[in-house]
């Protein structure tokens, strides 16, 4: 086993013993330890431990190299969920586009100011009545001060759940910043 590969199992907790899932929790920028977790780590965890890795992270560059199915979470809830097509290229949370919106490109003119999601998270103690991302969100309306449930709202993509009360065309409409997914600031309805 290489040194990298003994790291990644420090790093990670065996959670099911009958289906050997591991979880690794990284920093921001997908690193433990110091060490940058990437597509060869964990490629080298899953064959040596022949198990599934949960693997947390802010980095979707390192999300897109390795993932399958991915999880968005914000202030303790799920709120959206699919396959790494569906997050990357028909995402249908606001806060999945201000992440999305905030990677650089390989493949465009970096920008002069890396676009960032505006404010901060809440308090879990103080949580927002209803959406949890309503106070940054510049699409919130009347409805999001109801709790939006995680479903299916995409037609044929029974598996991309979501939580936000926009319709589908809508958020495909809303979702488009100057050519490409961000969270437009300022675009309130
Ligand atoms: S539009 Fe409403 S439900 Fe959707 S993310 Fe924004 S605040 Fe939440």
């Amino acid at each position: 086993m290489s040194e990298i590969s003994e790291d990644a199992y420090c790093a990670g907790w065996l959670v099911d013993l009958e289906y050997e899932l591991w979880q690794i929790l990284t920093d921001g920028q997908g690193a433990f330890g110091g060490m940058a977790l990437g597509e060869p780590e964990i490629k080298q965890l899953r064959e040596h431990s022949d198990s599934g890795v949960i693997f947390v992270t802010h980095d979707l560059g390192v999300v897109a190299d390795i993932a399958d199915r991915v999880l968005v979470m914000y202030a303790g809830r799920v709120v959206e969920q699919g396959t790494l097509d569906e997050i990357f290229y028909d995402p249908q949370h606001p806060y999945t586009w201000g992440l999305l919106g905030s990677v650089t490109r390989m493949d465009r003119e970096p920008p002069r100011r890396l676009p960032a999601i505006p404010g901060l998270p809440p308090s879990l103690l103080n949580a927002p009545e209803g959406c949890h991302f309503r106070p940054r969100c510049p699409h919130a309306f009347d409805r999001c001060t109801e709790v939006p449930g995680l479903e299916a709202r995409v037609s044929g993509a029974p598996e991309h759940l979501d939580r936000c009360w926009l319709e589908v065309g809508e958020k495909r409409r809303r979702r488009e910043v100057e050519g490409r997914i961000g969270l437009a600031a300022g675009a309130a309805a």
